[in-house]
């Protein structure tokens, strides 16, 4: 069973049929109790069928590391149109490739049928067209070796095998699951040169389960990182909530300079933060992410506009030297640069409306902490963004970026005050509202953002 990784070959059209290996159910841990019920109705009706019906992806990889997987999704050789004669709860989605989804409720499985492969020489062609990061032809079905080598890391390329209770593994991913190791299928450069979010990828893969990048995965990154500026801001914004809002963003963040990523994403507070000699703003960062990281795993509402708005206070400062102590502030100076950083910012990374006008009312009220006056401090109380914002300077405080003992007047002011809003009850967050519609599981409301 512990071979060797296959190489990844791909002739002219074709990729080389290789062998699989296969992991029978006694030498791996996974088991149908794990998988969801509907999960489990719907690989066990495929199979009646006569279809091969595998479990593949996220959730093969988490139940294999003893992981609670986000969702299931299927992969069969049914096409969609025989996949939703099999269930009245279905509907094909998708204009150049379609899948189908089953829906209970809040609950869809996604049942993909195998992918074939693009041949190089289309690829290359640019007559490409990516959604959701695959390489897509109009619904041109392949076999379940060629969906394997067509997806990203080893380890998200497994398939639970519903007829015998197997894992299929093409491409090493149990090896690489066992030495905690994040590899792309075939060679790095043109796999990213396909689609260059894998390398957000790989270092969010990495950050979440603790794993390292493979050298000849991470080494490319660098220097391949410019491609970023190719793909449409809309995909980066959901690509920042699962990096930065998933639990692990501390980390993340961390991995995301160190591979020169970062300044892809949010290229004016990367250049803030260098030019930081004191390191201020990289800890009032750190505090923000360690803080949102808290809430995720607490599993408390958490909301992109607190995050989003400390993420670009470093842009915004850099722009108003002597302003980091927001004392003897120019309102209009202060507007043109929140202003600019927006405007840079969302040339990289859109940022939805409903998230960037809590933004700018986060930042607009931080010159209106600056007093001590009690009477001033119960008016900025009824604001509705007064939550948030207070929150935000406690993070400024902490961080050294707010005058000396205004962060706390107001911890102490607030807390004592009867007037004052109480912070939004810890509630649970719902499950199951998977492929949020661009919100990523982000449904908080800002005056929760932060602890
Ligand atoms: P998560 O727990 O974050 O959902 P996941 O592995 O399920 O992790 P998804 O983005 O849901 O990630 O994608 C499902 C599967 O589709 C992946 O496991 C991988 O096999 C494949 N895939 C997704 N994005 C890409 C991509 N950009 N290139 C190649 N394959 C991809
Ligand atoms: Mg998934």
């Amino acid at each position: 069973m512990a071979q060797e990784p296959k190489p990844f070959i791909v002739s002219d059209s074709q990729s080389q049929s290789i062998e699989p290996t296969i992991i029978p159910r006694d030498e791996h841990v996974i088991s149908r109790s794990q998988i969801s019920e509907h999960a489990l109705t719907v690989l066990y009706r495929l199979k009646n069928a006569g279809y091969g019906a595998y479990l593949v992806g996220g959730g093969v990889r988490d139940l294999s590391l003893g992981r609670e997987p986000k969702d299931f999704d299927v992969a069969t050789d049914a096409t969609p149109d025989e996949v939703k004669a099999l269930f009245r709860n279905c509907r094909l989605i998708g204009r150049r490739f379609r899948l189908a989804h089953v829906h209970w409720g809040q609950d869809i499985i996604e049942v993909a049928t195998f992918r074939a492969l693009t041949p190089p020489e289309e690829a290359e062609a640019g007559t490409r067209v990516v959604e959701d990061g695959m390489i897509l032809r109009d619904n041109v079905y392949g076999t379940i070796e060629e969906d394997a080598l067509r997806r990203d890391f080893t380890i998200n390329a497994l398939y639970y095998n519903i007829a015998d209770f197997s894992v299929v593994d093409y491409a090493g991913g149990m090896a690489d699951l066992k030495a905690g190791r994040i590899r792309l299928i075939g060679d790095p450069e043109v796999r990213y040169r396909e689609d260059p979010v894998r390398m957000l990828r790989a270092v969010r893969f990495a950050a979440k389960l603790g794993f390292q990048i493979d050298a000849e995965t991470a080494k490319p990154i660098p220097w391949m990182a410019e491609l970023l500026d190719d793909i449409p801001p809309a995909r980066l914004f959901d690509e920042v909530l699962k990096l930065l809002m998933a639990g692990q963003g501390v980390e993340t963040f961390e991995a995301l300079r160190q591979n020169g990523l970062f300044r892809y994403l949010f290229p004016a507070t990367d250049t803030a933060i260098d030019d930081d000699e004191h390191g201020a703003l990289i800890s009032f960062l750190a505090k923000a992410l360690a803080s949102t990281d808290k809430r995720v795993n607490e599993e408390r509402p958490v909301t992109p506009a607190f995050l989003f708005a400390a993420l670009l206070w470093p842009a915004i400062l850099a722009q108003l030297p002597g302003a980091r102590l927001q004392t003897d502030i120019n309102r209009e100076l202060f507007e043109q640069a929140v202003t600019e950083a927006l405007e840079r910012q969302l040339r990289q990374v859109a940022i939805p409306k409903r998230f960037s006008l809590p933004m700018r009312e986060i930042w607009a009220l931080q010159p209106r902490f600056d007093t001590r006056s009690e009477k001033k401090a119960k008016r900025l109380f009824t604001h509705p963004r007064f939550r948030a914002a207070y929150d935000f300077l406690l993070l400024r405080g902490e961080a050294g970026l707010a005058e000396p003992g205004l962060a706390e007047w107001w911890r102490e002011f607030t807390t004592n005050s009867a007037d004052a809003p109480p912070p939004t009850p810890a509630r649970r967050r719902r499950r199951g509202g998977r492929r949020g519609r661009g919100g990523g599981g982000a449904n908080g409301s800002a005056e929760d953002a932060s602890g």
